[in-house]
């Protein structure tokens, strides 16, 4: 479904992102770490066509999508810092991209109760963002993503603002998520559990270079340098 080639991402002088190949499969949730700055959502932000890429493709579903405009990628984002629209209540911001797109009413409530239950914001609803708590609004950026139905999904440390508990819950309703939809996923995470627990294939990364692509537990059991060995926690 996704097949990133070759890719190379300069900001002016700084080579951010250097050759980049990663495949995705349909269903795989491909979890991407590595510390910070090392061109994580750089990465992300290539793939949903916000930053144009200085070299390399990236195609979608068999489709060359690099100069692709990102409305026309069929890609839902979760951005790191999310962005909610600020005067409209939390209904409207999860339903606002359907009605543009012209669902019609009945699908648009039914999707929202849907969300809405899985992410446990019920009771939000009515509510504007500044009302909310950071965990609440990520929860409501989550649902924006969700009720686009898209093949794929791009994540940027959605869970970065919640506290453990909570954190826990979420990350076994994005595996469930994971098993109802019908998309891929694209996750980026500090946090190597999530990874572990999450991922069907991990890629880590470091200075912009992949160093092991695997599954969770190739990564762990067989790290392919002391780099990996370190960042994942491997036995020594
Ligand atoms: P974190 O885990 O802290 O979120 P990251 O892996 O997501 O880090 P990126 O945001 O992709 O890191 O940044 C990678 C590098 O590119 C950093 O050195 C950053 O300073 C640089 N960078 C990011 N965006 C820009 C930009 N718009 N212009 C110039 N440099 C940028
Ligand atoms: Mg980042």
């Amino acid at each position: 479904i996704l097949d990133i080639s070759k890719l190379q991402k300069s900001y002016g002088a700084t080579h951010v992102l250097k050759d980049i190949n990663v495949q995705i499969d349909e269903g795989d949730f491909l979890v991407l770490v590595g510390p910070s700055g090392c061109g994580k959502s750089t990465l992300l932000n290539c793939i949903a066509g916000l930053e144009p890429i200085t070299g390399g493709s990236i195609h979608i579903g068999g489709r060359d999508m690099t100069h692709v405009s990102p409305k026309d990628r069929d890609i839902a984002m979760v951005f790191q810092s999310y962005a909610l629209y600020p005067t409209m209540s939390v209904a409207k911001n999860i339903t606002f991209g359907m009605k543009v797109r012209g669902v019609d009413q009945a699908t648009q409530e039914a999707k929202l109760a849907d969300v809405a239950r899985q992410l446990q914001i019920e009771k939000l609803l009515n509510r504007r963002p500044g009302q909310l708590s950071g965990g609440q609004r990520q929860r409501v950026a989550m649902g924006r993503a969700l009720v686009r139905d898209p093949k794929l999904f791009l994540f940027d440390e959605p869970l970065s603002n919640l506290d453990a508990k909570l954190r826990v819950e979420m990350r076994s309703e994005i595996k469930k998520l994971h098993h109802s939809m019908n998309a891929s996923i694209v996750y980026v995470t500090h946090d190597q559990i999530e990874a572990m627990t999450l991922a069907t294939k991990i890629v880590v990364l470091k200075d912009g270079v992949v160093q092991q692509i695997g599954s969770p537990s190739e990564i762990y059991n067989k790290p392919a340098n002391l780099f990996v060995a370190d960042f994942m926690g491997s036995p020594a």
